[in-house]
């Protein structure tokens, strides 16, 4: 069951929502959006007949109360017909907008990072990306700066004028992360670590949640289920490719994700086309085919020498495909009847 409040409900009456609740048998999770809140409730049958019997609807506060059948109840859909828009910092994601998030894979130096973060702004970006945890497949490859990357991300961040995001790899960071971040990353190999999850969901900042590497979509809303759930609803979900059998690419966008994640939650999606495909060549036809099928915007990999890239330089923008790629910031959010976001 889910209790949306009705804007402006103040905290007296989310404690009145929890104490009924709590009566009932049941246990409340306050979930808080940019403009509304919501409390999920969990309990048996038995709970959720003693709650309707109590009528909440009648509840001063209470705009409305929902049986929600789906297995993820905050994210759902079921509970929130209109795509939310997730504000990282001053930039909205959502359904009005084509956001660009771009940036290095890792920062490395602050030279690169600047450097890199000028390019993504010439393409458009208006949110930063560059990793200081990087989750290596190998012990052996660069593994980031840790503290000393998120400092120079953010002080990239503040000169060029962008929020940033950054990926968390651990619960035991993630309130450094948070200290210095605008929005925590959740990669593909961690989306189903509950306790990063639940640390992340606790964290008062907005998440963007990679969907797993062989993950069906029930499985990466439950895994959004488990944010919301720690009273964050503003998270945002990323298409960036799952395994199949072809060798030629590192992974496989699956273009489908897009509208399957709009009919089925209330979240924004955008699409990462650069950890998609591996490669260079193939990031802007993805792009395109992501922003087609109704993306909220993109993460796309870029550095300004992608030959010396400590990580994922082969899949890295640079020089004429970076001009492409602001050719399609340029012209795709008026095709689709959204405006980029302005800086
Ligand atoms: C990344 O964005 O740097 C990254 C590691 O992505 P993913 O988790 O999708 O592999
Ligand atoms: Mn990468």
């Amino acid at each position: 069951m889910v209790i949306v409040l009705a804007p402006g409900a103040d905290e007296a009456v989310i404690e009145e929502i929890k104490q009924i609740v709590g009566e009932a048998g049941g246990e409340a999770f306050i979930s808080k959006g940019v403009s509304r809140t919501i409390i999920g409730v969990v309990g048996n049958a038995g709970v959720l007949e003693a709650l309707e019997a109590r009528d909440l609807t009648q509840h001063a506060g209470v705009h409305e109360v929902l049986r929600v059948t789906t297995p993820y109840k905050l994210v759902s859909k079921e509970n929130h017909a209109q795509t939310s828009t997730v504000m990282v910092g001053d930039v909205p994601i959502g359904p009005a907008t084509v956001t660009l998030i771009a940036g290095p894979c890792a920062v490395e130096t602050p030279e690169q990072t600047l450097a890199s973060a000028k390019l993504a702004v010439t393409a458009g970006a208006t949110i930063l990306r560059g990793g200081a945890y990087k989750p290596r497949t190998s012990p052996y490859a660069f593994q980031g700066l840790g503290v000393a990357g998120l400092k120079i991300l953010q002080e990239v961040g503040q000169e060029v004028g962008m929020p940033i995001v950054t990926e968390v790899i651990d619960a035991a960071d993630v309130d450094v992360v948070a200290q210095h971040a605008d929005m925590l990353q959740i990669g593909t190999r961690n989306m189903q670590n509950f306790s990063l999850l639940r640390a992340a969901g606790a964290a008062g900042k907005p998440v963007l949640l990679k969907r797993g590497l062989t993950s069906t979509y029930d499985e990466w809303f439950m895994a959004a289920e488990y944010i919301a759930q720690r009273g964050n609803l503003n998270i945002v979900l990323c298409e960036r490719g799952i395994r199949t059998f072809e060798p030629s690419v590192r992974n496989t966008l699956d273009v489908s994700a897009v509208p399957m994640v709009h009919g089925l939650t209330h979240l924004p999606v955008i699409v990462d086309p650069s950890h998609a495909a591996g490669r260079r060549d193939l990031v802007l036809p993805l792009a395109r085919a992501g922003l087609g099928a109704g993306a909220d915007g993109l993460i796309v990999d870029v550095h300004s020498s992608p030959e010396q890239a400590l990580c994922d330089g082969p899949q890295a923008l640079f020089g004429d495909s970076l001009t492409e790629l602001s050719q399609v910031m340029a012209t795709f959010p008026a095709l689709l009847g959204r405006a980029q976001p302005q800086r």
